[in-house]
């Protein structure tokens, strides 16, 4: 494994860093720096999107007839690392980095046609419907109907934790075809336009405040089988391909910023015997284990990437990967919300850039608040950052993978 980059990857560096230089907005890269969780503002992030995908670089990983880059895998490492030092805000992951690739792989010609470009173009905006009240971590229990009449599905059921529901104009999800055999035959994969009559959206209020996930009712929703993706009864195969791509990405670069920004706050902070909190034993003792630990992460990505780059396998590597970030996430969230101190126990979501409208607040006229925007972030991220063990495969879920296939139990 060698960890220099080579003469090539550091001009390609070189000119990710010019187009962020010049390309970010100080509104975009305040909303990448103010996010109060993985979800960035909305808005932000689409109009990022639309100067990515100026340049074509909006789905560098999708293939080039799609629109994607003919990059090798350490120059996609950069370009993201890159990107997160510099404060870009993350793309939504539902079109581009989830949906998108199963369409590659299953669409129809009629299907890649209409969607991949209107994804890219952010004129077409995917939430995914997966979860139901009944179907999380055992996602093949799901219930929602989806009955055949003539070239039609009707559609009845419910999906929730839907991230972004409010602002996606399409839906990906799960709907069960048919109730004989085992549980994960019977599923489909069903594309449904959200301005179909019979659908109704009902925000969920987060423990942060915030309204990003929603449940979501279909009450005899009627959807062309066209919009099916692979095959009626067979959707179980497209999901677990999609789910491979909900898990993938680099994390450390994104928790080294939020070190290092949490490492510079605490030496400005004072800890209750007057000194800087930086210097308070019991606080950094805690800091630098998740600095070390983060460090730890990063070697654990390039070695996961550089055994991809050789075309081997990586093994159970992506459910080692998730436990990790997330819980090292956690762990400088917890810290941050400390550092922040009594400033970082107001609610003032106004000083932040969050991912969806806040229920029952109204900010002050003048925008005041007190102390530095990173304490009122503090509080919130720490909120949001309690889901990141939950989603995308629970934790208790990857260990038990990692149970098995790692260690054969
Ligand atoms: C912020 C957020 C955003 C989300 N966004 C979306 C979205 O956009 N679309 C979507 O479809 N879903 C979304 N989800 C839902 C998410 O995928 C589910 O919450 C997750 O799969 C867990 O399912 P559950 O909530 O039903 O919990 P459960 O599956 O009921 O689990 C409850 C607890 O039991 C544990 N557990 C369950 N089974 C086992 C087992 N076999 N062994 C050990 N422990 C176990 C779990 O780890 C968990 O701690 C989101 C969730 C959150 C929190």
């Amino acid at each position: 494994m060698d960890f220099n980059w080579s003469e090539a990857d550091l001009a390609f560096r070189d000119e990710v860093r010019a187009f962020l230089d010049e390309k970010l907005t100080p509104e975009i890269r305040r909303a990448g720096r103010l996010m109060t969780s993985v979800y960035p503002d909305h808005e932000a992030s689409m109009a990022w999107q639309a100067i990515l995908h100026e340049r074509g670089w909006a789905a560098p990983h999708w293939p080039v007839e799609h629109g994607g880059c003919k990059w090798s895998l350490t120059q996609h490492y950069i370009f993201s690392r890159e990107c997160t030092l510099a404060g870009a805000p993350v793309l939504s992951p539902m079109g581009i980095r989830m949906v998108a690739p199963a369409i590659v792989a299953y669409g129809t010609p009629e299907q890649k046609d209409y969607f991949l470009p209107r994804i890219l173009t952010g004129e077409v905006f995917f939430c995914q419907g997966y979860s139901e009240p009944e179907a999380g971590s055992d996602l093949a229990s799901l219930s929602m109907a989806a009955v055949e009449d003539g070239e039609d599905l009707i559609c009845t059921g419910s999906k929730i934790w839907t991230t972004h529901a409010t602002e996606a104009n399409w839906i990906f999800c799960l709907v069960r075809t048919s109730r004989t055999g085992k549980k994960q035959e019977g599923i489909t994969f069903l594309l449904i336009d959200m301005t179909t009559p019979g659908i109704e959206i009902r925000p969920l209020v987060m423990s942060s405040g915030e309204e990003v996930q929603n449940q979501v009712f279909f009450d005899n929703v009627r959807v062309p089988k066209a919009n099916v993706l692979g095959k009626i009864d067979e959707g179980w195969t497209v999901a677990k391909y999609l789910l491979v791509h909900e898990r993938g990405g680099a994390m450390s670069p994104m928790l080294q910023v939020m070190a290092q920004e949490l490492t510079e706050a605490a030496a400005s902070q004072t800890a209750p015997d007057g000194g800087r909190l930086i210097d308070y034993p019991a606080f950094a003792a805690r800091l630098a284990d998740a600095r070390i630990r983060t460090e730890v992460l990063e070697v654990l990505e390039h070695r996961t990437l550089s055994l991809m780059a050789q075309g081997k396998n990586p093994g159970p590597s992506s459910s080692m990967l998730k436990i990790l970030s997330t819980e090292l996430s956690q762990q400088l969230t917890e810290l941050a919300l400390e550092a922040a101190g009594p400033q970082g126990w107001a609610y003032q979501p106004h000083a932040t850039a969050p991912g969806g409208p806040i229920a029952n607040y109204t900010p002050p006229a003048d925008g005041y608040h007190s102390g530095a925007p990173w304490q009122a972030v503090a509080p919130l991220r720490y909120f949001n950052d309690r889901a990141g063990s939950i989603y995308a495969g629970s934790n208790e879920i990857q260990r038990n993978i990692l149970a098995k296939a790692a260690l054969g139990l």
